[in-house]
C-alpha cells in the first residue's frame, strides 16, 4: 500500500500513511515541495478565480491565431468577449478527437506576435485512432516548462520516494509516445531522482538501439530500482518473468502501472508477486493519462481517485453525451479538458473518448481540493466510449467484464472476446468468449465455474471460458500493451 517517506535525521526513511496531516509533514520536510505554492491546497473559490483568469487570458490568445475556434465562433456567432469565465464554456460545442484528426495544423496557435517561448520545442502524437495515424500535438518552449511544473508537481502528489533510483519501463516507440518521455523527465524533476531506461520496444534494424526485457530486469535487479514506470500489462509480463526466474526485486516501493486500467485484482496480483521476490508491500498505482495533456493526475494513495496535478493548466468536465451541458459531480458522462495556458496545440472542451466522473470535494486522504476522477466502474476510473458494445441486443460495458474477471482468484492473464457462434454465418448468435491463462495449481473446473458465473451476475450472459497459455493472450515481445477485449464479429451489419 502507499505510504509516504519522510526523511529522518539519520538519513533514513519514516514511513507514515496517507492522510491531511501526514501530507503537509511530508511536504514540510522536503523544501523544494515546501517552498511550492501549489494550488492544489487552495480553497475550491480561490482555485476557481485563478482558472478564470488564466481561461480569460487563453481566449484572447485564442482569438489572436487559433484558425479552429476563430472559424467555430464566426460559424456560432459567439463573439469576443463572450467567453470570459469557466462558466462561459458551456456556450462553446464540445471539440471531439475526429476534429483534431481532420486539421491538427488548424488547433495550434499562431501568434502575431510570437517570442523566443512560442517556439516548437517536441512533438508527440496521440496515437490509438481509428484511421491507425498519429495526430500530432506540439509543445512550445513555453508549454514545455508548464509540463515541467505539472511532472514536479505530479510526483509530490504521488508521493514518490524522495531521491530515489528510477526506472523508465515505458517502450521507446516509433511514434513519441508521451509516457516514455514524461518518464525521462521524471528523472530531470524529481527530488534527485535518477531514472535508468529499458529501451524495450519495437526494434528498427538500421539503429539496433533498443533492447529486451531481460536487460530492464537487470537494471532493475542490480541497481535496485525503487521507482517504476510503464505500461501496467507490460510491467506485469515483467513481474511475472522476474519471479519466475527468482530475480531479486526486494528495493521495489512505489510504480506507476499507467496507459490503461489497473483493477484491483491485478494490483494485488502485482503487489504478492513481488513480495514474494522480497519487496515490502510496494505501491501499484494507476494514474490517468493521455496525450493532450502531456501526463497524468495520480492518485495520492490506493484508489483515491486521480487528482488533476495542474488547475493552472487544464479545466476538466464532466458532460452529458447528448447535450454536451456539464454535469454535476459523481455523474458519469464524457470527460473533457479545456486548455488554460497552452501556446502550441490549444483544445477547448476536448472530448477525451472515455466515460468518467468527478468530485471536487477536499481529498480525504491528502487534503487536496483539486478536481478528481473517480471510480465509475468496479475499481476502474474511466471506461472508453468506443469499448460499449452491443451483444446478443444489450449494450454492455466490457469494463465491467474486464473488472469481473481481472478479480477472479487463479486468473493469470485474460482476454474477452465477441465472437459469432459461427463466424462464416454473419446472422448466427453472438457469443462472448473469454480466454483465461490459469495461475498453477489452481481448480480449473472451480475457475471456470466462477467465472461464468460473476458474468452471469454482472451482465446476464454466459460466457464460454477456453483455458489457454499466457503467450497466446500477450506477447510483449509484439504488442504494447494486452488486448483485453476482443470485438471478432464482422464489422458490416
Ligand atoms: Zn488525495
Amino acid at each position: 500500500m502507499s505510504v509516504l517517506y519522510i526523511p529522518a535525521e539519520d538519513g533514513t526513511y519514516q514511513k507514515v500513511p496517507v492522510t491531511p496531516e501526514n501530507t503537509q509533514r511530508y511536504i514540510q520536510s522536503l523544501p523544494l515541495y515546501a517552498e511550492d505554492d501549489d494550488p492544489s491546497f487552495w480553497s475550491q473559490d480561490k482555485i476557481r478565480a485563478m482558472q478564470d483568469e488564466m481561461f480569460k487570458r487563453q481566449m484572447e490568445w485564442v482569438w489572436d491565431g487559433h484558425d479552429y475556434y476563430k472559424r467555430l465562433f464566426a460559424e456560432k456567432g459567439i463573439e469576443q468577449g463572450d467567453l470570459q469565465t469557466i462558466d462561459d464554456l458551456e456556450k462553446l460545442p464540445l471539440t471531439y478527437k475526429k476534429d483534431y484528426m481532420a486539421e491538427p495544423e488548424a488547433f495550434k496557435l499562431k501568434p502575431s506576435e510570437p517570442t523566443l517561448y512560442d517556439w516548437i520545442f517536441e512533438v508527440t502524437y496521440t496515437t490509438g485512432s481509428t484511421t491507425g495515424v498519429p495526430t500530432p500535438f506540439w509543445n512550445t518552449i513555453h508549454d514545455a516548462h508548464g509540463i515541467w511544473q505539472m511532472i514536479f508537481r505530479g510526483i509530490k502528489l504521488g508521493g514518490f520516494p524522495p531521491y530515489a533510483r528510477g526506472i523508465n519501463l515505458f517502450p521507446l516507440g516509433p511514434v513519441p509516445h508521451i509516457g516514455f518521455f514524461r518518464a525521462r523527465d521524471i528523472g530531470m524533476l524529481g527530488l534527485g531522482n535518477m531514472v535508468m531506461t529499458g529501451c524495450t520496444g519495437m526494434t528498427y534494424p538500421e539503429f539496433p538501439v533498443h533492447r529486451s526485457m531481460d536487460y530492464a530486469m537487470d537494471l532493475i535487479e542490480n541497481n535496485q530500482a525503487e521507482v517504476w514506470l510503464g505500461i501496467a500489462s507490460f510491467i506485469r509480463r515483467l513481474i511475472m518473468k522476474a519471479e519466475e526466474q527468482g530475480r531479486d526485486f526486494s528495493a521495489t516501493k512505489h510504480i506507476q502501472a499507467l496507459g490503461e486500467a489497473c483493477p484491483k485484482g491485478m494490483r494485488d496480483d502485482m503487489r504478492q508477486r513481488l513480495m514474494n521476490m522480497g519487496a515490502e508491500d510496494p505501491f501499484i498505482s494507476n494514474s490517468y493519462g493521455f496525450t493532450e495533456m502531456q501526463g497524468a493526475m495520480p492518485e495520492c494513495t490506493d484508489f483515491s481517485g486521480c487528482h488533476n496535478p495542474a488547475p493552472n493548466l487544464y479545466f476538466f468536465e464532466v458532460v452529458d453525451e447528448e447535450t454536451g451541458k456539464r454535469l454535476p459531480d459523481g455523474e458519469r458522462g464524457l470527460l473533457t479538458i479545456t486548455h488554460l495556458n497552452r501556446r502550441g496545440t490549444v483544445l477547448l472542451r476536448y472530448v477525451i473518448g472515455d466515460l468518467g466522473a468527478l468530485t471536487h470535494e477536499t481529498c480525504p486522504y491528502c487534503g487536496r481540493n483539486v478536481e478528481r476522477s473517480v471510480i465509475a466502474v468496479g475499481s476502474t476510473y474511466a471506461t472508453r466510449t468506443s469499448e460499449l458494445v452491443n451483444l446478443k441486443g444489450t449494450l454492455i460495458n466490457p469494463e465491467i467484464l474486464r473488472d469481473e474477471v481481472a478479480n477472479t482468484p487463479g486468473v493469470k492473464e485474460y482476454q474477452i472476446i465477441f465472437t459469432k457462434k459461427d463466424l462464416a454465418d454473419p446472422y448466427s448468435a453472438d457469443e462472448l468468449v473469454v480466454k483465461v491463462a490459469p495461475m498453477e495449481g489452481f481448480d480449473k473446473a472451480r475457475l471456470e465455474n466462477e467465472v461464468v458465473t460473476k458474468l452471469i451476475t454482472a451482465v446476464e450472459m454466459k460466457a464460454k471460458v477456453e483455458f489457454v497459455p499466457m503467450e497466446e493472450i500477450f506477447d510483449p515481445t509484439v504488442a504494447l500493451k494486452a488486448y483485453r477485449v476482443l470485438d471478432m464479429r464482422p464489422k458490416d451489419l
